[in-house]
């Protein structure tokens, strides 16, 4: 049984870790159901702390990670992880906290000493991403793996201008300070910076009825991405791993939980209402004319 967001009303933050009964609030581009209501996480936090999760065994015994352009919502979600040392890096001065400014294209990080970088929707800013790809190449630790997200159109090229002018730049790629939109050779581009990796989405890591649960964007793509072109990517749990059917089956259950529920609530207060309508009649009698039958059972019963 596929769930919907009709089937379960509450809904779970996996970025607080709290059951939310209220709406979501709209995201910033006002699409709804976006925004935590307690943490202000959006969808792609959400899935962030699950991916986390989900690689746990890989994210053990962390010495260095690094978060590029943070966010106050990202921040914790990296921080729980508890690394030794935590980097977080951006182009500008802007009011989140930050531990050095730096470019992507030359990161202030030795050779092979970063376990895991998060970079969320940078690369489109950067006009030599080629660069900026080699360097987290670079950093990434034997074991490193870091998580990429960028905008993306499924069944194009890329298509890149860092020359347009930014109001060009808005018609073409979406805002002002972007230079491209990524397209299906994105995976090229990093192998052609020396990393292999994998796409993963939230359908494919928690399965639908999930996807609605934890209020998560079906069609983002995050990869996952290692240094070096053949070695093993990190394993994920997806469709095959149960995961995703364990989620369908518990949230269905869930959903049957609910709607029984609702009967008995209903079932209770058609009940009440035949109590409330018997004491009132009860009450309503004289005594005098009360039959004295009536009144001993009256009695009897403690009405
Ligand atoms: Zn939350």
């Amino acid at each position: 049984m596929t769930g919907s967001r009709h089937d379960v009303h509450r809904a779970y933050c996996a970025a607080c870790g709290t059951r939310v009964s209220r709406q979501f609030r709209p995201g910033p581009d006002g699409r709804p159901d976006a925004k935590c209501p307690r943490c202000g996480s959006l969808e792609r936090h959400r899935f962030l702390s699950l991916l986390l999760g989900s690689l746990g065994p890989d994210l053990r015994d962390l010495d260095t990670v690094v978060e590029i352009a943070p966010s106050r919502q990202s921040t914790p979600l990296i921080d729980r992880l508890g690394a030794r040392r935590r980097v977080r890096l951006d182009l500008g001065h802007d009011k989140r906290e930050v531990d050095a400014l730096a470019s992507l294209t030359a990161l202030p990080l030795r050779d092979a000493s970063v376990d895991l970088l998060v970079c969320y929707h940078v690369l489109e800013h950067v006009p030599d991403d080629c660069t900026a790809m080699r360097e987290i190449a670079r950093v990434l630790s034997p074991r490193g793996i870091a998580l990429l997200e960028v905008p993306i159109r499924m069944g194009v090229a890329t298509e890149e201008d860092p020359l347009a002018a930014p109001e060009d730049r808005v018609r073409r790629f979406g805002q002002a300070d972007h230079v491209r939109w990524y397209g299906d050779d994105f995976d090229d581009r990093l192998a052609a910076a020396g990393l292999s990796s994998v796409r993963v989405t939230p359908p494919a890591l928690v399965g639908e009825a999930a996807v609605s649960w934890f209020r998560l964007m079906a069609h983002e793509v995050v990869w996952v991405a290692r240094p070096g072109q053949a070695c093993g990517t990190p394993v994920l749990p997806g469709s095959g791993s149960g995961l995703a059917a364990a989620f369908d089956a518990v949230l269905a259950d869930l959903a049957r939980t609910e709607a029984r529920l609702a009967r008995a609530r209903t079932r209770a207060e058609r009940l009440a209402a035949e109590r409330d309508a018997l004491r009132a009649r009860l009450a309503g009698g004289q005594p005098s004319a009360e039959h004295p039958m009536l009144t001993r059972l009256r009695r009897a019963a403690h009405l």
